[in-house]
């Protein structure tokens, strides 16, 4: 079977030569183990963090190691009462076209509800992020003005459409290009600029008008956080997802200028990991099954086919190539 490995730290952006494709012998199945079939692998920006040697909330990725990551695919030979041949499983080592896992570090999907691939982006991590960020973590309620940035990626387009579905009076977004800012028109966003188009301060403002932003999900940190800031209403709120514009940074990025904003603002600033929102998981499972199944949240995926494509997906995702969730398919 085939693995891709980390062969070396990326320095600032991440190259081909970072990776290896390696042929390796699939161990043998201990008990209560399962083997997978993987059909696709989930493509993430966290993965970039983990390829840096420091201690940060997930452990960085060994050299010459599979990487790893999440992934779904069907079990085709199980040492575990739980689970059986047939069933199709999430679980945490991708990066590869078979894995073995213990039964109990997999999830089993529910048959027929959507797409295998989507328990991998809307239905799974990423729609958990979206769903809690918003409405967890930024407190969202009806009426709020919502500003979200990466809005065209994986979960900020699901933020932004919950959004609306949840009864934001205006939801604005921001992304890479024209045609990403044309699909979060589509999506029904209220409005939507391009950060390359000019200073984002300035654009926000525009769109944001007289009366500013409720809540800013923030997906990619920099200019975008302290735009964001700049607009927020008092009371306003900040859900810190993720600061992307900084991941493949070698210096020390400055803060928001404006910080000091948030006193006078009373602003609530929050960072979140998903991990630390399974409590919401059931609730999350159950609203965005009914919202995918009467087309209320619609999604977006890019897929690369083959394993030796995924360094290849990861350098994409961090250069914007993405529409919707960056994903790898396997078989
Ligand atoms: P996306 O699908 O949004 O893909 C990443 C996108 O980031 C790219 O498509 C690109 O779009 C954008 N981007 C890249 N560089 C920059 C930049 N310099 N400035 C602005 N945008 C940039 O990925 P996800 O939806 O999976 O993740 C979105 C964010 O959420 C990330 O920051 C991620 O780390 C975070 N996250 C956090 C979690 C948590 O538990 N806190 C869980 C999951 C994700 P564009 O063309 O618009 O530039």
């Amino acid at each position: 079977t085939r693995e891709i490995q980390l062969t070396s730290r990326p320095q600032g952006r991440p190259v081909q030569e970072n990776f290896r494709l390696a042929e390796t012998e699939l161990p043998e199945l201990q008990e209560g183990q399962i083997l997978v079939r993987n059909e696709f692998m989930s493509v993430d920006p966290y993965m970039r963090g983990r390829m840096n040697d420091v201690k940060s909330y997930s452990a960085p990725f060994r050299l010459d190691a599979a990487l790893d990551g999440g992934a779904v695919g069907e079990v085709i030979a199980s040492r575990s009462e739980a689970l059986k041949v047939g069933d199709v499983v999430v679980h945490q080592f991708g990066w590869r076209e078979y894995s073995v896992v213990d039964a109990a570090k997999a999830t089993p999907v529910p048959a027929g509800l959507a797409p295998t691939s989507a328990f991998l982006g809307a239905l799974g991590m990423t729609g958990l992020t979206a769903y809690a960020g918003l409405l967890k973590v930024a407190e969202f309620k009806a009426g709020d003005v919502v500003f979200v940035s990466g809005a065209a990626g994986a979960v900020g387009s699901i933020v932004g459409q919950v959004a609306k579905a949840m009864g934001a009076s205006k939801v604005i977004g921001s992304a890479g290009s024209p045609e990403k800012v044309a699909r979060l028109l589509e999506l029904g966003f209220d409005a939507a600029f391009d950060y390359h188009d000019g200073p984002v301060a300035k654009q926000l403002r525009e769109a944001a008008g007289e009366r500013g932003i409720d809540v800013y999900f923030d997906n990619v940190g920099g200019e975008h956080l302290e735009a964001a800031l700049a607009v927020l209403t008092v009371g306003g709120r900040v859900a810190m997802c993720g600061a992307i514009s900084q991941y493949n940074s070698t210096e020390p990025t400055p803060g928001p200028r404006n910080l000091a904003l948030a006193i006078g603002k009373q602003l609530t600033i929050r960072g979140f990991l998903v991990s630390g929102q399974r409590q919401h998981a059931a609730e999350f499972a159950e609203k965005m099954a009914g919202w995918l199944a009467d087309g209320t949240v619609r999604y977006d995926e890019t897929i690369l086919d083959g394993l030796e494509n995924a360094p290849q997906a990861f350098i994409d995702l961090l250069d914007g190539a993405n529409t919707g969730k960056m994903l790898v398919r396997l078989h």
